[in-house]
């Protein structure tokens, strides 16, 4: 976990937002930025984002709804939300851990996740759920 990244320290309920400010989430983060991580299924590696976790209890959207898209595909459990007027992915709730939403580190308020330095790479596109019986 990361309590601190760069110079700023993440509070304990952090918002985070998408680029053209319509989405605005607060996340309970009192133990900081949980598991930071990469994947290199499908989506993952189009969006390329640093996403953490955050109990699906963990997460409100204070501001824009009705602004946030669902996307779903292929065994259609996961849930992708992304800002609809900008684009930007803000959370998912994954297949694997349904009761956390991996957030779009970049999301966070004030914080650069290339400060994380290299993250972890998770194996999402051999997902327990693709493969062949
Ligand atoms: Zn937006």
């Amino acid at each position: 976990m990361t309590r601190q990244v760069g110079s700023v320290e993440i509070r304990a309920q952090h918002r985070a937002s998408c680029h053209c400010g319509a989405v605005v989430l607060e996340l309970d983060l009192p133990d900081g930025i949980v598991n930071a991580r990469r994947c290199n299924c499908s989506i993952c590696k189009r969006k390329g984002a640093a996403v953490a976790s955050v109990p699906v209890t963990g997460l409100r959207v204070l501001q824009g709804a009705e602004s946030l898209q669902l996307y779903q595909f292929n065994t259609r459990s996961a849930k992708h939300y992304f800002c609809k007027v900008c684009g930007i992915h803000t959370h998912n709730q994954s297949r694997s851990q349904p009761g956390q939403y991996a957030y779009n580190v970049g999301c966070l308020e004030d914080v650069n996740p290339h400060e994380l330095g290299t993250l972890p790479v998770s194996d999402g596109v051999n997902h327990i759920s693709d493969r062949k019986a």
